[in-house]
């Protein structure tokens, strides 16, 4: 017998790295480079509001690979969820590191850095994803999805 059910997953992270991308990828296989130009500008690490974290199974905390700051951001995303929200039974709530756009040479942030980081602040994996080139995507929201089902 086949089960269906619903999950609520969060991507956050700030302006400009490539989450409305992701989902787009996710959602529809394609990327459209002009698909969406993200509010102008680069939007930093904004506190949100419990009601947005409310009911969501997982997260998924992103970056851009040639902007080192985007990285620094992910602990306040990671923080401010944790701070916020939790599953039902008292735990944090299973959340994967995407370095985003790995398809760029212009790469600032080294996977030795990245994996030091991704441990430090909890997070239960990290994956290299480009969203250009499709890499990663299915896979890093599969890698999520077992492991919010191994918790369940
Ligand atoms: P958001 O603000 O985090 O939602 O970011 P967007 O999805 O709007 O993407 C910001 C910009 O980065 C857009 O111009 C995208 O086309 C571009 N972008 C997103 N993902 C990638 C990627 O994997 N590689 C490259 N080279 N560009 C990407």
């Amino acid at each position: 017998m086949m089960t269906e059910c619903l999950l609520k997953v969060l991507v956050v992270g700030d302006g400009n790295v490539g989450k409305s991308s992701f989902v787009h990828r996710y959602v529809h296989g394609q990327f459209n480079k002009d698909y969406k130009m993200t509010m102008g500008g680069q939007e930093r690490f904004i506190s949100m509001t419990r009601i947005y974290y409310k009911g969501s199974s997982g997260c998924v905390v992103m970056f851009d690979v040639t902007n080192a700051d985007s990285l620094v951001s992910c602990r306040l995303w990671k923080r401010d969820l944790d701070s916020k929200a939790m599953l039902p039974d008292g735990k944090p709530i299973p959340c994967i590191l995407l370095a985003n756009k790995c398809d760029l040479s212009a790469r600032t942030v080294s996977a030795e850095c990245i994996s030091k980081f991704s441990e430090e602040n909890g997070f239960l994996a990290w994956m290299e994803t480009s969203v250009k080139d499709n890499k990663n995507i299915s896979e890093s929201i599969r890698r999520l999805v077992e492991e919010i089902l191994s918790f369940r």
